[in-house]
Parts: C-alpha cells; structure tokens; sequence
C-alpha cells in the first residue's frame, strides 16, 4: 500500500497542537475523563466511546475525535491523527470488530490530522483534492499518500451503510471535507467550532471564516443527530447551531460596519476600519465565551478580512 509512517516530530506537533488548543478550554480533559464513567473504554486507555448508531461510534482519545463505522466486512474511521494514537484506536476497534480497517478519511489537510494512516496498512485513504498541493509545501512530516481523492461529493459504501464525503468550499483549512452518514444524520467536521469557546487567537489564521460561516450554516440544515467535531467530546448538533449562529452575528456586525464607513468615506474606507474595528466591535451576548476577552478582536479582523478578501 503506499503508505507512508509518520514520525516522532508529528506526534510531538499534535500534542504541542493540542496542548495549545485546549490550554483555554472550558471543559478540562480531566473534566471530560470523568464524564466517561459510564462509557466503553477498551483495557489501557483513557478514551471516551460512545455508540451513536447501530455500527456507529465516536472514539475520543489523544484530545481528538474519530468516527469509526463498521458494516460487513467493511471498516471506515475519520482522522487516525499520528502513529501513537492510531495504536490506541486500533485498540479500541480490536474490541468491536476482528476486520481490519478497510477506508481511512482525512477530515482536512492539516499536518496534525493527517497522520497514523499505516497503522492501518490495508485501508484505502481519502482526502480532498486540495490537500495534494498543500502536502507538498513542508518537509516536517511525512504525509500519506492519498488513495483516493474527490472535489465535490464522493459516496463510500461501507457495508450497507452509506458514508458521504462533501466538500463545501474552505473552511478550516482548503481541503475541508465533512463526513456525513445521510441515514443515521451523523456529521463530522474539524477544527471549525468549539463548544461555547471561541477559536484562539493562534489559530484564526487557519480559517476561512465566511467559509466557516457557510459551511456551518449548511449543515446546520441537514437535522443532525449527532454533530461530531474534531476536538470536542459532545455531538450534541445544538452546539453547531450555536456556533453557526456565532459566525452569523460576527458577519453581520461585520458587514454593517465596513458598509457604514465605505458610505461615510468611500470604498477604501475599509483599509483603516482593519485598525479600529477589532477594537471597538463587541459581541457580548458571547462574552461567556472562553478565548472571548482575548481572541474577539483577531475574529473581527478574520472576518472583516474575509469579507473584504474572501479568504
Ligand atoms: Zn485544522
């Protein structure tokens, strides 16, 4: 298979992602540890499982989400991540089925979700298109070798199920791809939305953010049951609707203003709200929010930007 392994240095930058990502978040891994006291957990790891369809499970380990399906003979997960947690996984899946993982989908581009693939050395891997060009742009990992690519939608059979792979522009990331079961209204995305935490300022950079707001409200249409994020433990879909309707203020307060100034002072107005609009747009009814205090005004430049530039 071509198959490549991912190194030390990959495992070392997710954790040091991780570490990061979580340094602000609401809801403690320790937190989330003992809220999986009535879960499933295989012998030797800390994971959080939880069955969310018949065949259907989320494997939380390592601060990170992997759907795992399981049909027939066949099995498909989401983002093994890196080598050491991909072990754990495969742990997990040892406990549900004897057959090896068949499809591996990578949720995005991003270095810190595309490795642990050969731990699974007969699955077939697949990413969006747009990850080839991206994958070749820095030398600090290996990166897989896709299998299998698409651009717009692709369906994988799975046993009976169906897994569906949309492609709705940029989001987090160009090669943003949602995994959708369309008979169980199981969704999973990445790196998109927290639950009730705005994304850190470190990392609004990766982000298309009306792309993140389209998306977002795209799916939000679909009447998920489960809404699985990459990050996050819970798949409650209110958590989405909540970040969609997030995005969906961010634009408005936005848009109003820059049309404001371009109708007050032309259209290259807009050059100097960059300056001042970070600090003087509020959005308090996020206030709660964690990250808001110190990542609000990065939010407001992101989007005025994205606005502005489309990306
Ligand atoms: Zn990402």
């Amino acid at each position: 298979m071509k198959k490549f392994n991912v190194g030390l240095s990959l495992a070392l930058f997710s954790i040091l992602l991780t570490v990061i990502a979580f340094s602000g978040c609401s809801r403690a891994p320790e937190t989330m540890m003992a809220q999986a006291t009535a879960e499933e957990a295989p012998a030797g790891s800390d994971a959080i499982t939880k069955e969310l369809a018949d065949g259907v499970y989320q494997w939380f380990g390592d601060f990170g989400s992997s759907l795992v399906v399981i049909s027939g003979q066949d099995v498909l997960i989401t983002d093994p991540q890196n080598d050491g947690r991909a072990q754990k996984l495969a742990a997990y899946i040892a406990t549900l089925t004897e057959n090896p993982v068949t499809d591996i989908v990578l949720t995005h581009e991003h270095y810190d979700h595309v490795g642990g693939t050969g731990i699974f050395p007969e699955a077939t891997v697949y990413g969006h298109v747009n990850c080839l060009p991206i994958f070749a742009l820095s030398d600090l990992i290996d990166v897989p070798e896709l299998d299998e690519t698409f651009t717009d939608l692709m369906s994988i059979p799975v046993g009976d199920k169906t897994v569906e792979l949309h492609h709705l522009g940029p989001g987090d990331g160009e090669a943003t791809t949602i995994i959708y079961l369309p008979n169980e209204k199981i969704a999973v995305t990445a790196d998109m939305y927290e639950d009730k935490q705005l994304t850190h300022e470190n990392w609004v950079d990766d982000k298309n953010f009306t792309g993140v707001r389209y998306i977002l409200n795209t799916i939000s249409e679909w009447d998920l049951v489960h809404a699985v994020n990459a990050h996050s433990v819970s798949t409650d879909p209110q958590v989405l609707y909540d970040n969609a309707q997030y995005y969906n203020d961010l634009y408005d307060a936005t848009f109003a203003a820059m049309n404001e100034a371009i109708a007050q002072q032309g259209f290259f107005a807009v050059f100097g709200l960059v300056d001042t609009l970070p600090d003087t747009l509020k959005l308090d009814q996020y206030a709660s929010w964690q990250n808001y205090d110190t990542s609000f005004p990065r939010h407001v430049e992101r989007m005025l930007l994205s606005i502005f530039h489309g990306d």
